[in-house]
Formats: C-alpha cells, structure tokens, sequence
C-alpha cells in the first residue's frame, strides 16, 4: 500500500539518509516483509545489503544474516551500528565470554541483525540458542558460495538449508549474489529450496566501468607507478595471483612513495584486518591484494581495479573489478596480460580430477578468448551473463580504440584444449 511505502520511504531517509530506493530494492525488501521467500541477483555495488537490512529494521526480533567472511560482516555491522542499529556478529574472532553476551542481548531481544558465518552456524550450541530466539527472517548473502561454479566454493553454505528448517520452516528467506551465471543461478536455488522464490534479477551492466586490457611487457611495474601517480589520492586495488607477489609490489609501491598494504590469506588475521581498515578509512591508498581481498566490501570510492596477473575466470574478473565505483561514479578496471601467465594458471590445474581441470580449462579458455578480443569488452562481458548489447559500448579500450592491440593466440587456445 502507498502508506507502507511512505513509511519505508520515511525509514530509509531516517536511518539511512537515502532519499530514494535504488532499482528493485523497494520491492525486493516489500517481498521479505510479506513472509515471501526472495532471490536476488544484481551486480556488486548495486545495494544488496539494504534489501535485507530495512526489512530486519522493520520486523520484530532478530534478522540472521549469513555471511562467509569475518572481514564482511565487521565492515557491515560497524556501517550499521554508526547508523544507530544494533547489528552483532557471531564468528570465531570472539570470546567465548563475547559471544555469550551476543547471544543475551539477541535473547532479549535488543539485536535487530545477527551476522554469522556459516560454520558457526553448525555448532550445536549455537542451534539451540538460536531455536530459543525469536527471529525474523534468514539472508543468505554471497549466496553463490554454495556452488562449484562460482567464484568462492564453501561447502558449508551446503548445510544452510537444514539448518535453517531445524529452526523454523516457515522462516522467509532471502539470497542474494552478484553471480549472474545460470548454472550457479540453479544451483543456488536447488539447494536452498527456493524454488518457490520470487526472482529478482537486474542488469549486470556497469556502465561506470571503463574496461582496458594491456599487454604484460618488462615495463609493467613502471606503467603501475605512473598511473598511481597520476591518479594520486585516488583509492584503488592491485589483484596479484601470488602472495609473493602482493608483497612485492606494495613494498615497490611504498618505496616509490605511493602509500600502499599488502592483503593475502599468508597474513595474520589481525594484520588483515587492520590493512583492510586503513584503506576503508583512506589512511592507504593502494591495497595490493590476492583475491582474498574484496568481497562483500562496501568502500564506494575505490576508483581503479589493476589485474597485474590474468584472473582465472571472467567470471571472477567481473567481480574484482567490479570493486571499482560503486559510489556510481567511474572506474577504471585494467588488466595485464600475458599468455604465459594463461599458462601459468593451467599448471595450477595439473593435479586436479579431470573433470575439474575441464571446468577450470573451459574457465580459462572464455578469459584467454576476452583478453584478445579486438571488440566491445562490455558486450562480451555481459554476453557472458547472458544480456545481450545492441550497440558497442563507447566506454572500453576497443571502443576507443577500434584495431585490436593483439591478434588471438592460437598456440594458447590449443594448449588449453588438449
Ligand atoms: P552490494 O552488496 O550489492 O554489492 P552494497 O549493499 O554494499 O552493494 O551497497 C553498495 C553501496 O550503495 C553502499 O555504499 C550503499 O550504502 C549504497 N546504497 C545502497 N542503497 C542505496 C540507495 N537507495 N541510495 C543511495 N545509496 C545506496
Ligand atoms: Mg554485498
């Protein structure tokens, strides 16, 4: 009705300062407040949080939200707590007094959102404390996790679904991924149950992007510098395949002058996460990051994504890009390539079953195939999440640059085929 939608209105400005709903939010976060089970799918950036975070503020008791890193859900429940809403985490980084007066205040029923990882969801005493809660709702974001054919496999997310029915089967859920891909889509829905969701599914074009692929030559680390410098201030990420790597380059970087942190899993939890802070609260510029860094983390100003090695996917390269501008201002999104980093990554396939290697070749084979593209980068990007561009997009190297740079290399593509 138009009086609930004022009143939503009234609560986003209220709580979030956020005059209007972006896209389908407002829908989506009606669908959760009827009861109905929802399924998400919008690019990162788009503001899948609020989809969960309103209805939770609207409802009574407690919202469960899962999420698979620690990293994410800090980032989220301190965003909410300066908003003025109790939102707590329930992880591994806590005590075991902390995680008791967590549980208390949920109990009691002051927590309007309750972030935890999947694995402590399985614990047995965290069953019963949360059958005796009285809860809202169930989110499960990053919701791709739960399949082989995204980006971020947890077997984990596989046990969700029991889980959650042990509590209460009538508990409406929603999940939601920026993993566009129809086979993750299907598995997603599978096993969760959701079958019976309503799908709410937006345009993966992120038109702030700008897409720019550059051969890998000696000069690389000068090219790096030379941006950073000339985009000084500006905040951006350096994707590195190794953790070698990351630490060279951030030392590079700092030894250069250009305030740079290293961020890979070889790196103690807690040097992480303060790594992670000081480039949210802008004290570095540069985070030079395995992909172990990203996901999930809301920083809307990073304005430029290097790929100083290939990713193994397109599907991964959408998302680690997609990092770039989402403050809806541009991005730009450059990555390095050479073949023998391709080839590199296919080593790394040698010891998997055969029908791993398969799925990790045909992976590679679609990044080896959009690098040498010689045309539109964002047609062949949504292509690939199955949208389809009538026009070329003005807004990538090719688009600018009409010639292809490189011809496509035959002797790689074969190489990945045997
Ligand atoms: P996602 O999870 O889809 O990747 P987030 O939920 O992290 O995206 O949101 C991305 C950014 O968009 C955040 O900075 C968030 O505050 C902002 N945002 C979300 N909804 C709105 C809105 N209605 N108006 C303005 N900004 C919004
Ligand atoms: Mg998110």
């Amino acid at each position: 009705t138009q009086e609930t939608a004022d009143l939503l209105k009234e609560k986003l400005k209220e709580t979030f300062g956020f005059s209007q709903f972006r896209g389908e939010q407002e829908d989506i976060i009606k669908n959760t407040l009827s009861g109905e089970n929802t399924f998400v799918i919008m690019p990162t950036g788009a503001g899948k949080s609020l989809c969960y975070q309103m209805p939770a503020i609207a409802m009574e008791g407690t919202a469960i939200v899962i999420s698979p890193l620690i990293a994410l859900m800090k980032n989220q429940v301190d965003q909410m707590n300066a908003f003025g809403i109790n939102a707590q985490f329930l992880n591994s980084s806590l005590n075991r007094a902390e995680m008791t007066k967590v549980k208390n205040a949920v109990i009691k029923g002051e927590v309007k959102l309750l972030y935890i990882a999947p694995e402590s969801l399985t614990k047995e005493d965290n069953l019963t404390f949360l059958k005796q809660a009285n809860i809202s709702f169930v989110a499960i974001d990053e919701a791709h996790c739960i399949s082989e054919w995204g980006h971020d496999f947890r077997p984990e997310y596989r046990r969700i679904r029991n889980i959650v029915e042990s509590m209460d089967k009538a508990l409406p859920i929603i999940a939601l991924t920026a993993t566009a891909t129809p086979k993750v889509q299907q598995d997603i829905q599978k096993n969760l149950n959701l079958d019976d969701a309503r799908l709410f599914k937006s345009s993966f074009n992120r038109k702030n992007l700008y897409y720019e692929i550059r051969a890998k030559r000696d000069d690389i680390d000068k090219q790096i510098i030379k941006y950073i410098k000339v985009n000084h201030g500006k905040a951006g990420i350096i994707y590195c395949l190794s953790r070698k790597k990351v630490e060279e380059i951030a030392n590079l970087l700092n030894v250069n002058g250009i305030k740079a942190l290293p961020y890979h899993a070889g790196l103690d939890s807690d040097v992480r996460m303060a790594n992670q802070e000081a480039f949210l609260n802008e004290e570095t510029e540069v985070m030079v990051a395995t992909i172990a860094f990203g996901m999930g983390i809301d920083k809307p100003d990073v304005r430029f994504v290097i790929h100083y090695d290939a990713p193994k996917s397109l599907e991964g390269y959408y998302q680690e890009t997609g990092r770039a501008g989402r403050d809806g201002l541009e991005g730009t999104c450059i990555m390095f390539y050479a073949k023998e980093d391709i080839n590199k990554l296919d080593k790394f396939n040698k010891d998997k079953t055969v029908v791993e290697r398969d799925t990790a070749r045909m992976l590679l084979h679609e990044m080896v195939h959009y690098a040498n593209l010689g045309t539109c980068r964002r047609r062949q990007l949504l292509n690939y999440f199955g949208e389809h561009m009538d026009k070329d997009c003005g807004f990538c190297d090719n688009c600018n640059k009409p010639t292809p740079k490189y011809k496509v290399e035959e002797a790689v593509v074969l190489a990945l085929q045997t």
